[in-house]
């Protein structure tokens, strides 16, 4: 219950970081000592044979708080069980989500795309690939994209790209659009 209160007050207020530590480790330690009391009390039930017949409201009590203190125990066990069966269902929603906002070059795109050795006399603008940031050396192949300002790239970096991206990493044009 302090602890409860502790929490409140420190959700409300800026409390200092030890102060935040402190009561971590309370909660820590009470549950433990909730843990512990928890197999006391089975052992205290089960142990005693005849406690139903003498005393049946107090060892009802007993019961029903020790069944209480189950559902308090499997309580993050049932939320991670749940989390584990729903978390393939929430990828497999999530990959479907994604391939929706791909846009991958068509085969005419791919096919129509200029490629080219690399000629540091020649290709001066970079100097070095934007995709794999690796300085081209002469005859590299490259590939010149049809945006605008013909940016160029690695064959296999560009190529790779735009089967995922049909636009120009570098300036964002659309591809798609000039064919
Ligand atoms: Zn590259
Ligand atoms: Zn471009």
């Amino acid at each position: 219950m302090v602890l409860l209160i502790a929490k409140f007050f420190a959700s409300i207020y800026e409390v200092s970081y030890t102060v935040k530590q402190s009561i971590r480790l309370a909660e820590g330690s009470v549950s433990l000592v909730y843990i512990g009391w928890q197999v006391t009390g089975n052992i205290w039930f089960y142990s005693c044979g005849d406690c139903f017949s003498e005393a049946p409201e107090l060892s009802g009590l007993a019961l029903g708080l020790i069944v209480l203190g189950y559902i308090y125990l499997c309580t993050p066990l049932f939320f991670f069980c749940c989390l584990c069966t729903c978390l393939p269902v929430l990828l497999v929603v999530l990959f479907f989500l994604n391939r929706g906002t791909r846009n991958p070059a068509s085969e005419t795109l791919l096919r129509s795309l200029k490629t080219e050795e690399f000629d540091s006399s020649v290709h001066t603008r970079e100097r070095s690939c934007p995709i794999c940031s690796e300085d081209f050396s002469n005859r590299d192949s490259i590939v010149v994209l049809p945006c605008q300002a013909g940016h160029y790239f690695h064959e296999t970096c560009g190529k790779r790209w735009l089967q995922v991206n049909a636009t120009c990493p570098l300036c964002r044009e659309d591809l798609m659009s000039e064919n």
